[in-house]
């Protein structure tokens, strides 16, 4: 495969890839989906084969434009939510939120954890919510081997409240049964699922001299 030649898998666009924040072969110019959003595309599309969403409900936080429509056309029901946006279903905090144990199937929350103070409580609402055979997916970004909490929101790192490191999904395991992790070396590299950076860094997760690998867990009850 060329480097100048993609395919993404949420809006059919073939060609080159944008530079986003300074990252190569970042966004797609038609659909404006980013790295993440192309490998938890395909994570989710292996993920659906095994485990059908087809009259399941779907709680997404955050709401990314490019899985909105995804989510609302395969599943039953599905609902959004987030702690400040005004444009969803449920303006609600994870940390407790107001719906009664076992209501949805599949809960997505992608890059928020990293925002949540007592993440562990979030963690365990997210659990709480879901039914017995209920997924939930939930990747933060991980840049370091090891996690750090900060006291406060980090204005330097996006006002994080820590720095996730490959040591993070191990809190899910205490509340799930199962968490399985894939990472951009699991999906077709034609959707272009990593992370180029330009500079150097000694980040856990170079995969070589230009890239990173991203990774998303998926979490069973
Ligand atoms: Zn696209």
């Amino acid at each position: 495969m060329v480097d100048s030649f993609y395919q993404c898998p949420l809006c059919g666009f073939t060609g080159e890839l944008l530079t986003f924040r300074g990252r190569l072969h970042a966004q797609c110019p038609q659909c404006r989906s980013l790295e993440r959003h192309r490998l938890q595309y395909a994570v989710l599309m292996q993920v659906f084969a095994r485990w059908s969403p087809a009259g399941k409900a779907a709680l997404h936080f955050a709401p990314e434009a490019s899985f909105k429509a995804l989510f609302a056309r395969t599943f039953l029901h599905y609902e959004t939510a987030d702690l400040a946006a005004k444009d969803v279903d449920h303006q609600v905090d994870l940390q407790r939120l107001p719906f009664a144990d076992q209501s949805y199937d599949f809960v997505f929350a992608s890059h928020v954890l990293e925002h949540v103070a007592d993440d562990q409580q979030a963690i365990s609402e997210i659990r709480r919510i879901l039914r017995p055979d209920g997924i939930a997916i939930l990747p933060v970004p991980v840049v370091v081997e090891k996690t750090i909490e900060f006291s406060e929101p980090n204005p330097l790192q996006d006002y994080h409240v820590r720095a996730p490191g490959l040591d993070y999904y191990e809190r899910y395991q205490t509340r799930f049964s199962r968490v399985e992790t894939y990472s951009s070396c699991d999906v077709d590299a034609a959707c272009q699922p990593f992370i180029y950076v330009n500079t150097d860094c000694d980040s856990p997760l170079r995969v070589d001299g230009a890239k990173l690998r991203d990774l998303v867990p998926v979490c069973y009850v």
